[in-house]
């Protein structure tokens, strides 16, 4: 789950790390309200998106009065923000952070991510901030240092004070680096983050600043974490994702038009696979589970039935802990209640697969039974297709 950078900022400033003064608006006459409350004479106006990548999108706007501040949140607010992390579709912004600016002397990229092969946290800083890490990694790769955490120990003072050598800071810097890094290890640790990225870190009249951070947070640990799961921005997600999610369903929305519900993520990964090689695209990935009751099955189909791009849905089960008499049941359940507007292909395989066969035969003739995988991918492919060209006919 990703928050906002204000919240970010919220979480690192209990931590005692130095940010700039800054003030939430959702209207524009908030936002010059705010800057005239934070002072000065200059303003950064930042779209409150889940996204990286805003500058260069035209979403933080520099300016140089309370009146182009008030024109920038004009401008900003309801507009759809696309950067290359959103997609085509961009992001929303509903809500505007207003701050003071800060003038940059440094521009320093610092991030903490889960190393999920070393299984610790890692930390990788540059001195070439400003940049994307992407881009860091590709032109100036002999810039990033790294530590990992010892997850007996934790993060240690030496190793934010061998960062802060590496990023070829000196004097009184050192030591204020390494309160930033070390505030910000806590962060991480204490709240299950994920990721935490501040680009850039500035170092501004000899003190230093987190003047952007990016936070996502491990979704398995939200129930430990209330005061984390309060900041959730649904506007901010995919509406299929949010939807799947609030009913307990693991969904990944995808671009394609062919809708699958199948039991187990390996067995998705491959029936995706299939579907591609068959020459279709999926629209999303979704499993439900073991032991998947007709109700969730259900509810299943409304889920992938929620995105209006579905031309076929696509059934696959290999049932050992699940019933396939269950599916089938829950296949007659949605073509009664919820209703398949689209040609529904089902292949189902394992325990209780007759009883399955025969519910599916009695139940839900309309159906279109399939054997194996292979065949339940060509078979969705081939009712795509000849559904597309009927409407192109028509
Ligand atoms: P991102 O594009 O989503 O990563 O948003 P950032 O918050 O990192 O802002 C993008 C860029 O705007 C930064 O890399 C800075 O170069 C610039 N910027 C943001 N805040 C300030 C500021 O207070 N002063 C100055 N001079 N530049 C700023
Ligand atoms: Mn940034």
């Amino acid at each position: 789950m990703d928050i906002h950078e204000y919240q970010a900022k919220e979480l690192l400033a209990k931590q005692g790390i130095r940010l700039p003064r800054g003030g939430l608006a959702y209207s524009p006459e908030q936002a010059a309200y705010r800057a005239s409350e934070i002072g000065g004479e200059f303003w950064v106006v930042k779209a409150q998106i889940h996204s990286g990548a805003r500058g260069k999108a035209g979403g933080i706007i520099l300016c140089k009065s309370e009146k182009e501040v008030e024109d920038a949140a004009e401008k900003l607010l309801g507009a759809r923000l696309v950067t290359h992390q959103t997609g085509e579709r961009g992001k929303m912004v509903g809500r505007l952070y207003i701050e003071e600016t800060v003038q940059i002397d440094r521009e320093i990229y610092l991030g903490f991510v889960l190393d999920r092969k070393e299984e610790r946290i890692m930390i990788v800083a540059s001195g070439q901030g400003g940049m994307e890490i992407e881009e860091i990694s590709e032109k100036e790769p002999d810039s990033i240092v790294r530590q990992v955490v010892d997850p007996g120990v934790g993060m240690l003072d030496f190793q934010a004070r061998e960062l802060a050598f590496g990023l070829g800071l000196d004097g009184a810097l050192i030591g204020k680096a390494v309160q930033a890094i070390m505030g910000c290890y806590r962060v991480f640790r204490d709240y299950d983050a994920s990721m935490l990225e501040i680009n850039p870190l500035v170092v501004s009249h000899d003190e230093i600043y987190a003047l952007d951070c990016k936070m996502s947070f491990d979704e398995n640990a939200l129930f430990r974490r209330p005061e984390i799961s309060e900041l959730r921005d649904k506007s901010q997600e995919d509406p299929r994702e949010t939807f799947a999610s609030d009913r307990g369903l693991s969904y990944v929305g995808l671009e394609g038009n062919i809708g699958c519900i199948i039991n187990g993520a390996g067995l998705a990964m491959a029936t995706l696979d299939m579907i591609k090689i068959a020459g279709g695209e999926p629209a999303n990935f979704l499993d439900i589970g073991g032991g998947a009751s007709p109700e969730r099955v259900a509810k299943s189909f409304r889920a992938v039935l929620q995105d209006k791009k579905v031309e076929v849905v696509l059934v696959n089960i290999f049932a050992g802990i699940n019933r396939c008499d269950w599916v089938a049941e829950g296949v007659a359940k949605a073509l009664d209640e919820v209703g398949v507007p689209v040609p529904l292909v089902v292949r189902l395989s394992g325990t209780k697969v007759e009883e399955g066969r025969r519910i599916l035969a009695e139940k839900a003739p309309s159906v279109i039974v399939a054997d194996t995988l292979k065949d339940a991918a060509e078979k969705a492919v081939a009712a795509w297709k000849s559904g597309k060209s009927a409407s192109e006919a028509a």
